[in-house]
């Protein structure tokens, strides 16, 4: 399985004329196998112990190059941190709001709304995303915790 996803995004390249060097197909392996959403940060440390010689600026560069070419998306839920998600398809966001964890929900598991034309007005639209905020099942255990003691 990742061993052909790691041949679509060769590909990918290709197309977009990116070459295709063993640190990036690194970050991107690391990308697909993460699906918390990580920042820049996340995947440095990930990664970092494998593959000293790969720098914070070279994975923070390597993710904005991936995003503009479309290969991963930002989602920035809360705050002002920047997370990669390799999910490109569009899909929900169940958020927490303490932690920060973001877990997918499937585009199919909510029913699709309705978007009033005169909302899109003469934009274009594209997709949208719904993102549901939450207290997450360990920040609620950590709190149950704190005030027992
Ligand atoms: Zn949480
Ligand atoms: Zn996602």
């Amino acid at each position: 399985m990742v061993q052909k996803e790691i041949q679509d995004f060769i590909e990918k390249c290709k197309k977009e004329k990116l070459s295709v060097t063993p640190q990036r197909i690194i970050i991107y392996k690391e990308l697909l196998g993460n699906r918390n959403h990580p920042s820049p940060e996340d995947v440095y440390n990930a990664i970092k112990e494998e593959n000293p010689t790969i720098s914070f600026a070279t994975v923070y560069n390597t993710l904005e190059t991936f995003e503009k070419h479309g290969f991963i998306k930002k989602v920035t839920p809360l705050h002002n941190k920047v997370r990669y998600d390799p999910v490109t398809e569009p899909h929900h966001h169940l958020v927490c709001v303490k932690c920060g964890k973001i877990v997918d929900i499937e585009a199919n598991k909510i029913k699709s709304i309705e978007i009033p034309k005169e909302i899109i007005g003469n934009n274009l639209f594209i997709d949208y995303t719904i993102r549901i905020n939450m207290v997450c099942s360990d920040c609620l255990k950590k709190e149950n915790n704190n005030n027992t003691n």
